[in-house]
């Protein structure tokens, strides 16, 4: 089908039942349809998966989507086959699958059936998978979370930087890469790891006005500050960050004996335990959950009224993304972040353990956090630019919410100066 012919509006109502297109979906689509390489930055709950499943839905041929996580791509395949009468319009090829079932995805592709066809990277390694897709029409490809090709971005997958070498081997097929990643350090990697320097780039703000950043002191009293601070907040959801298990254990405690209903929530928990303590957290059965960075990927918790930092994160990517489940509803989400310099330090020496490339990047992210923390300009100027994206600390939408931007430092001072 000629591209100029498909009314995108029309066949967004008839397969997702919307309207409108949500951003920069419209544009971003367009282009993919034109065959051009594209590149997505939109954060989280932008609504990046649309802009390659409706024009996969409505092209000739497979698209072939690579994302990092087998549930994501298992969700993502129901809520495709929901949309449709036909359970072979989306497949996932990865190793779980037995003989037969590899047999039928092939068939449902060779047949044209299959529009989507998710694949983890390092199934698109085995030469079987190659050698059958070369054979086949293929769309696009699109590389979801495409910061995991990027040893800067928060979750470097080894087997991202294979794909291109894949690709090349379909023949000329576009590329689309998403990610929510928006350091310009990590798509400039993004587009040279997958030859993609001539994509046309769409970029949303990653500005969330209704989040008021702040950072406080970490002194002996952290805890009774917490207990304060979430009593201030009675009955609002929340989420505690802390680096270690050992501490995740002993907050949810004190706050438990304090009369806060809160869970923890880390790795070393059992699945079950972890999948009840999730689900609590989800259907309000208690207010807080303590966790380490384990916690958080897809949950969709949209009114997360505060989230705690009681231990500085390992990069203000990594802050960005914690932080940013606050407020989903567009309500308010308070972001209260403790620093010392002794959690810096703490890290710099779990850092030292590492490989030397690791360390430095490592270091050099530590580096912005602690810039962050003990900046007094705007701090969502700060994040912001941290982004590659210039805020208007006066006139910008969210401008007066921070501490900072509330109590400037020099005044604070003053105000000290003349009392003494
Ligand atoms: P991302 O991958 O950018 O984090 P998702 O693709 O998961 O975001 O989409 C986030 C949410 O936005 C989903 O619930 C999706 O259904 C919704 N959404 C996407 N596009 C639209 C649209 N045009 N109108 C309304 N809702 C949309
Ligand atoms: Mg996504």
């Amino acid at each position: 089908m000629n591209p100029n012919e498909i009314d995108i509006h029309k066949e967004l109502k008839k397969y997702f039942g919307f309207s409108q297109f949500k951003g920069l979906q419209e544009q971003v689509i367009k282009t993919l349809l034109r065959k051009e390489n594209t590149f997505v930055i939109m954060p989280t709950g932008g609504g990046k998966s649309l802009c390659y499943q409706l024009p996969a839905l409505i092209q000739e041929g497979t698209a072939i989507v690579v994302s990092p996580l087998i549930a994501l791509m298992k969700n993502q395949v129901d809520a495709i086959r929901s949309l449709s009468s036909e359970n072979g319009i989306a497949h996932v090829l990865n190793s779980s699958l037995t003989k037969t079932e590899i047999t039928q995805v092939k068939k449902d592709i060779t047949s044209g059936l299959t529009k989507l066809l998710y694949v983890a990277p390092e199934s698109l390694t085995k030469e079987d998978y190659v050698n059958f897709l070369k054979n086949v029409t293929i769309s696009f490809v699109a590389i979801d979370e495409a910061h995991c090709i990027s040893e800067w971005g928060h979750d470097f997958r080894p087997e991202y930087r294979n794909l291109k070498h894949i690709i090349k081997q379909l023949g000329d097929v576009p590329i689309i890469g998403l990610t929510a990643t928006a350091t310009p350090k990590v798509q400039e990697d993004i587009l040279k790891n997958l030859d993609m320097t001539d994509a046309t780039t769409f970029k949303a703000s990653f500005n969330r006005p209704n989040l008021y950043y702040e950072v406080r002191t970490k002194t002996k009293n952290i805890e009774s500050d917490i207990i304060r601070f979430i009593k201030q907040h009675k009955g609002k959801s929340g989420i505690i960050y802390c680096l270690s298990r050992k501490k995740v254990e002993a907050i949810a405690e004190v706050l438990q004996v304090n009369g806060i209903s809160a869970v923890p929530y880390h790795a070393g928990l059992d699945a079950k335990t972890r999948a009840k303590h999730q689900d609590m957290f989800l259907m309000e059965d208690v207010d807080v959950v303590v966790a380490t960075i384990a916690f958080g990927m897809g949950i969709d918790k949209p009114d997360v009224r505060f989230v705690i930092h009681h231990d500085i994160p390992k990069s203000l990517e990594s802050y960005y993304q914690e932080t940013g489940r606050a407020g989903r509803d567009g309500g308010e989400g308070h972001c209260l972040a403790y620093y010392s310099y002794k959690d810096v330090e703490k890290l710099e020496k779990f850092l030292s353990g590492k490989p030397v490339a690791e360390q430095e990047i490592g270091f050099a992210l530590l580096q912005e956090v602690v810039a962050y923390a003990e900046t007094s300009m705007s701090r969502r100027k700060f994040l912001l630019h941290y982004f590659g994206e210039e805020f208007d600390d006066v006139n910008g939408e969210g401008a007066d919410m921070d501490d900072n931007v509330r109590n400037p430092k020099a005044k604070v001072e003053a105000k000290e100066q003349v009392v003494k």
